[in-house]
């Protein structure tokens, strides 16, 4: 999984990224969805293990274009774990009361506590990204704004957060596809908004100011994973993958049960 994941320093050119890749993995589509069952319930006995153990906090980032596949990833990646210990956030155009204070304000009290894994379905990146897109805030403002996210997630990280962060990497004809699918189908339609028409428009800005996070937040203490995700199955794949390696070196154990428990008699 090392090869989707973006060393710190290093300058991101998202037309060097096919989002059609699919190297790691052999097999076909039906296969894939095979595959990604046995993850599922590895992932289920890792998270019972985080949430037993009361020790790590885990920030699962997801980025994407419009139709990049946020929702559908965490329906299929985090199927069948425990509802309890894991926490799904989403960002939506920020309230009156969080534009009355600092962007990271409203990120910052929705952090996983001890044994939680919080998936944040957009996040404070939107904050360099529709908002640099948009102009809403002077680039003197958004400019700014990348040292702090590296510094406000080393604090997470010192203070015991494991930080993965993904960008749902789609082109422009996938995309396509997937608006349509939304216009043509009856059950789609509810999440089909004109609004995303606009920012399709704006496809060329939204991957210069992608590029830009990619290439100057990710560090050791909160690494950028970039998805091949045209295809959804291997996306998936990718996804789970990366988080079961980095549950796995948590080296997690059970807590130690109390002295005197091999004499218990239940009456
Ligand atoms: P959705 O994820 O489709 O429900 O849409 C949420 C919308 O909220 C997207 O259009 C985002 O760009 C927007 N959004 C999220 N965070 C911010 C932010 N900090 N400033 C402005 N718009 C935002
Ligand atoms: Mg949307």
């Amino acid at each position: 999984m090392k090869r989707y994941r973006i060393k710190p320093g290093s300058k991101v050119d998202l037309s060097k990224w096919d989002p059609n890749e699919k190297a790691l993995f052999e097999g076909d589509k039906e296969e894939g969805k095979k595959a990604l069952l046995a993850l599922n319930d590895r992932l289920e006995t890792l998270q019972e293990l985080l949430y037993a153990e009361h020790k790590h906090k885990v920030l699962v980032v997801l980025q994407a274009m419009d139709t990049g596949g946020k929702d559908g990833t965490i329906r299929h990646v985090f199927e069948g774990v425990n509802p309890q210990g894991v926490r799904v956030v989403s960002f939506k155009v920020p309230t009156q009361e969080e534009l009355a204070h600092d962007y990271l304000w409203r990120v910052h009290k929705q952090t996983p506590g001890r044994g939680e894994i919080v998936i944040f379905n957009r996040s404070h990146y939107e904050d360099v990204l529709v908002v640099r897109v948009h102009e809403l805030v002077p680039e003197e403002i958004w400019g700014k704004r990348y040292d702090q996210i590296n510094a406000f997630e080393r604090t997470l990280a010192e203070e015991g957060t494991t930080i993965l962060k993904f960008f749902l990497h789609i082109d422009l004809e996938e995309q396509k596809e997937r608006l349509q699918a939304r216009l043509d189908e009856p059950n789609k339609r509810w999440k089909f908004s004109l609004g995303d028409l606009k920012e399709r428009k704006l496809w060329p800005k939204y991957m210069q100011a992608y590029e830009d996070v990619l290439s100057k937040t990710s560090t050791k203490w909160a690494p950028w994973t970039i998805v091949p995700a045209n295809r959804k199955w291997y996306r998936n794949l990718v996804v789970a993958t990366t988080l079961i390696d980095t549950l796995e070196g948590l080296n997690m154990s059970y807590p130690q049960p109390e002295e005197g428990l091999d004499d218990v008699v239940i009456e």
